[in-house]
């Protein structure tokens, strides 16, 4: 079926007299008849629910609708974006490690990796899209866990080069990771452009409605990780699961039973059943809105493009952006909703036009139904360094827009009037 039945449909059907809508299983807990039972599920945790921590109906079902939108074999959802990256890093590293990751990404992510990964023990080598590929594979050695980059990363909107980034980890044996959250697979699917795992923050465009933080971790199940020497606490037994060996219990889906089994279990960082509800309610309309939301990003960055006041504007379906060529032969049907661009007068002009804006409001979000405003460098991205800044691609004057749904000549033409009156 087409992304759009999907969104709509998969991951919930109903059986005979059932209720037609996914319902909230507001139940930490879940009742079996004979310890019998519920010790063969101990053993077996993929056929049938123990404990809400671990997994719960209505969160299996919105993880089986992201599965399909994806393409993969299996998902985890989490209480967060954030908890979704750091499971996928921990699934595969242990103190002692280090992932390679792409610097233009969203600043939280950089954090956790530049600074808590780091107390965890693992290190993070950072590299920039200019990074050659001969630069790279110097950083990659026996403890390199996985290549990480955002489809398109946030702020910076640079387009991930998949057919490069996923030769790079084939020909190494290393796990490829991509965030998302930015395009959504309605309009870039990484797992059929080589990527072996994705990770969302389902807070922005699936859930669309800025109600709920929340993130998932989609596995593709392509990876072998059997004998593979990087990954073997995946092909030895755990201990601390009874003696489980991930590879033979999970098969394909080892990486995300992995991910449940050991980091769901310890740390409990789960999306609770309400918002996976409200998520879930919001994916079924997901393909609809990011058809108008690029719409209204495209329309958006020409205006800007079009105006005295404004610099420059990064967004990857402008022709002519630095992206623009890539982003045509991975995106299909719109660029997504996020635009950002320099102001001409630095920081003081980025402020007033933030000031004079009536529709899009200033907020610490992206990626809803309501259009919306941030300055990066004074807010979300305050914590780094001038260097940091620089190599996260992220300047003083520079603003970033979420474009939402309302109507296209409303947006463009609150966008001109902010900017003519700086
Ligand atoms: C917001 C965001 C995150 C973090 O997600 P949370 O749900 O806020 O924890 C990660 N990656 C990207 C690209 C984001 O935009």
């Amino acid at each position: 079926m087409k992304i759009d039945t999907k969104c709509v449909q998969a991951g919930y059907e109903p059986k005979n007299g059932e209720p037609r809508v996914l319902p909230l299983y507001q139940s930490t807990t879940y009742y079996y008849e004979t310890p019998e039972q519920l010790a063969h599920l101990f053993d077996s945790p993929k056929c049938g629910h123990i404990y809400s921590r671990i997994s719960n109906p209505t969160v299996a079902a919105f993880e089986e609708k992201i599965t399909a939108l994806e393409g993969g074999i299996g998902a985890m959802a989490c209480s967060s974006g954030q908890a979704a990256t750091l499971f996928t890093v921990l699934t595969v590293a242990n103190a002692g490690d280090n992932i390679i990751s792409f610097s233009t990404i969203y600043g939280g992510t950089f954090n956790l990796f530049a600074v808590t990964l780091k107390k965890f023990g693992i290190e993070t080598r950072f590299v920039t899209p200019e990074t050659p590929d001969s630069e790279i594979e110097k950083l990659i050695d026996a403890k390199t866990k996985l290549i990480f980059g955002e489809t398109i990363a946030n702020p910076a909107m640079t387009v991930l080069d998949f057919e490069r980034c996923s030769a790079l980890a084939e020909k190494h044996g290393v796990l490829f990771v991509v965030d998302n959250t930015l395009a959504t697979p309605v309009l870039v699917r990484p797992l059929s452009l080589g990527a072996d795992v994705v990770v969302h923050s389902t807070t922005k465009y699936l859930d669309g409605h800025a109600a709920c933080v929340g993130g998932v971790i989609v596995d593709g199940g392509k990876f072998k990780f059997l004998g593979n020497p990087r990954y073997q606490d995946f092909y030895t037994p755990d201990e601390s699961y009874h003696g489980v060996v991930y590879t033979e219990e999970g098969g394909a889906a080892a990486f995300i039973l992995k991910a449940r089994m050991q980091y769901m279990r310890d740390i409990g960082a789960i999306m609770a059943p309400f918002n996976a509800y409200l998520t879930n309610l919001g994916t079924e309309t997901l393909h609809l809105r990011m058809a108008r939301h690029s719409e209204n990003g495209l329309l958006a960055a020409k205006t800007l493009k079009a105006h005295r006041n404004v610099e420059f504007v990064l967004y990857p379906g402008l022709e002519g952006d630095k992206n623009h060529a890539l982003a045509k032969k991975y995106f299909s049907g719109g660029y997504s909703g996020m635009v950002v661009f320099g102001i001409k007068g630095g920081r003081e002009n980025a402020v007033k036009f933030i000031k004079n804006l009536k529709l899009f409001k200033q907020v610490t979000h992206i990626a809803d139904a309501r259009s919306c405003v941030l300055h990066p460098a004074s807010t979300t991205h305050r914590q780094l360094s001038a260097e940091q800044l620089a190599a996260a691609g992220i300047t003083d004057g520079m603003v970033r827009l979420s474009c939402g749904i309302e109507a296209g000549e409303d947006i463009a033409a609150d966008i001109i009037s902010a900017l003519d009156n700086i």
